[in-house]
């Protein structure tokens, strides 16, 4: 599992410049649902801006609609970073790849880079070939649309996965079985640093990953009010994700600066925010940030 393991190589990136300084990595936390459809949450998604350059972490139902609102385009993306394959946290990949074709109006663009674990490849081309039909209208209807949309899909499980304009990022295993494997993301950029767990139970390579960061964004469920359902499907969802004690917990192992929580099971109750962030901070000292979507979070390297 140490080996980086990667299907193809040479990544092209069309990065666009934003206002963040070098030494800060912004966070937006686009969508902060779960499967279960909220009319206040998007799916998840996490906006990661470095360096100058924007990266998609997961892309959850009404992913674009909240990027929209921050003023960033399908086209606006280095690169989209995929945590693992459940539908919750791909739900939007075709709306992605597709809207960021159609509305890239410069000739011969760069491939989008797609970056997941092993069996990417095959979603992205499964996808694509759902979306076949709207491919071939488009291609016979726009002159200057010529070919489909084109992507780069990298497959790791750990080790280095992109070193580009002093932003750089590696993944580690995670550990959601069954769903295997999972990566978690850890992006770099003027010395500041953010993980982004996805979705896992406490782990040892999460641990290492996140080690000194200024800050970890976790997905969590409250598993003291999801076990107890009298529905066997809701309390399976306890076996594979980390509760807010534990997301806590390993950042505290990890010695981050800031925890961000998101993916929110069950949703927060209007007012109860306070009750999730005091679970957390049973296990851990540190900053602790949650809320609604495009909650945004700022880490500097000091944390
Ligand atoms: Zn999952
Ligand atoms: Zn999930």
């Amino acid at each position: 599992m140490k080996a980086a393991r990667e299907n193809s190589v040479n990544v092209q990136v069309s990065s666009k410049i934003y206002d963040i300084p070098g030494t800060m990595i912004e966070i937006t936390l686009l969508g902060t649902g779960s499967p279960i459809p909220d009319p206040n949450r998007a799916g998840p998604a996490t906006l990661v801006r470095a360096g100058g350059q924007t990266f998609l972490v997961d892309c959850g139902r009404g992913v674009l609609q909240r990027a929209a609102a921050i003023g960033v385009a399908a086209t606006g993306l280095s690169a989209l970073l995929l945590t693992h394959l459940h539908s919750d946290h791909i739900a939007d990949l075709g709306d992605v790849v597709i809207t960021r074709w159609i509305t890239t109006f410069a000739p011969d663009p760069a491939p989008f880079p797609i970056i997941g674990p092993p069996g990417t490849a095959a979603v992205v081309e499964a996808t694509l070939n759902a979306f076949g039909p709207d491919i071939g209208y488009r291609i016979a209807h726009h002159d200057d649309l010529t070919a489909p949309p084109p992507v780069e899909v990298h497959e790791y499980t750990d080790g280095p996965v992109w070193d580009r304009d002093g932003v750089s990022i590696r993944v580690a295993p995670t550990d959601h079985r069954p769903v295997a494997p999972t990566i978690g993301f850890r992006i770099e950029a003027g010395g500041a640093s953010v993980v982004l767990a996805g979705d896992t139970v406490p782990c040892e390579s999460l641990d290492e990953l996140a080690t000194g960061a200024g800050a970890l964004v976790h997905t969590v469920v409250r598993k003291e009010l999801i076990a107890p359902l009298p529905v066997q499907r809701m309390k399976d969802v306890c076996d594979y994700h980390s509760s807010v004690q534990e997301a806590a917990a390993t950042a505290t192992r990890a010695g981050v600066g800031t925890l961000v929580l998101t993916h929110y099971v069950p949703t927060i109750a209007p007012g109860q925010e306070e009750q999730w962030r005091a679970l957390a901070a049973t296990e851990f000292d540190g900053r602790i940030e949650l809320g609604n979507d495009l909650h945004r979070v700022e880490v500097t390297p000091s944390g």
